[in-house]
């Protein structure tokens, strides 16, 4: 590994690499490593999971108790609530600001965002009283297919090590294999994983 080319054709040069994208995004920069079929394959097995979000602005509060709540039975329709106003200290100025999660939301993401809007605000509806008669001032759905890889059972086995074939490449990011499913810490482990895995490296001939 000597370095890496961009898009337009800029190498930049490296004593060792990193490759930390995504899985949905491996496809084609690994080309050259001899076992690269069997990391695009992996790749694609772990697949992908979608995520939508809906920043609703509503023309009251809705009642919450917490920054954060969690919805029991809200599984696919809206997991979590965020109170934006309890988080930063929002002033609403006539709008409350709630941003709405949805994990694994695999049937919502093919749905519109009217109808995602909807039922987001019959579940809202159900929960907080408060809500009943609230008026939608705005809202915007953030559709995210690809938000992070999939998690189903089986697959744990799937995730590629840090190490390649290559001793100055090394693979990192929440989908290679680490102690943690799709999370920030999976990414850090991996990082801390790949520069250690680097740094027992010593290029041959050099005697630093
Ligand atoms: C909506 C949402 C909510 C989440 N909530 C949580 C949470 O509450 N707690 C938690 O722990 N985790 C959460 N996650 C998961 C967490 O964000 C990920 O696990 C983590 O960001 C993965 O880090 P990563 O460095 O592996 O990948 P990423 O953060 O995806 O970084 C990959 C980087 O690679 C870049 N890239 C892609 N293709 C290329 C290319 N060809 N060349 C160069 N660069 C490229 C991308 O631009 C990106 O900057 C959430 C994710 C989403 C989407």
């Amino acid at each position: 590994m000597t370095g890496v080319r961009l898009v337009d054709g800029t190498e930049i040069p490296a004593d060792a690499v990193i490759c930390a994208v995504p899985n949905s995004r491996i496809h084609g920069l690994l080309d050259d490593l001899p076992e690269h079929a069997e990391i695009y394959a992996a790749a694609d097995k772990l697949g992908v999971t979608p995520i939508v979000s809906t920043n609703l602005y509503l023309d009251r509060p809705l009642g919450t108790k917490s920054a954060m709540e969690a919805l029991i039975g809200g599984t696919g329709v809206i997991d979590e609530v965020f109170d934006r106003q309890r988080m930063h200290h929002r002033t609403p100025d006539g709008a409350w600001l709630y941003c709405l999660t949805t994990s694994g939301a695999y049937k919502q993401i093919h749905k519109s965002n009217d109808e995602i809007v909807a039922e987001q605000l019959a579940l809202i509806r159900r929960y907080y009283p408060e809500a009943a008669a609230a008026k939608v001032v705005h809202a915007q759905v953030v559709k995210m297919p690809k938000a992070t890889f999939s998690q189903v059972l089986g697959t744990a086995g799937l995730r590629p090590g840090q190490r390649t074939s290559v001793p100055n490449l090394m693979l990192a990011g929440d989908w290679t294999r680490t102690d943690w499913s799709a999370t920030m810490e999976s990414a850090a482990q991996s990082a801390e994983r790949a520069v250690r895995a680097l740094l027992a490296y010593t290029p041959a001939g050099d005697q630093r």
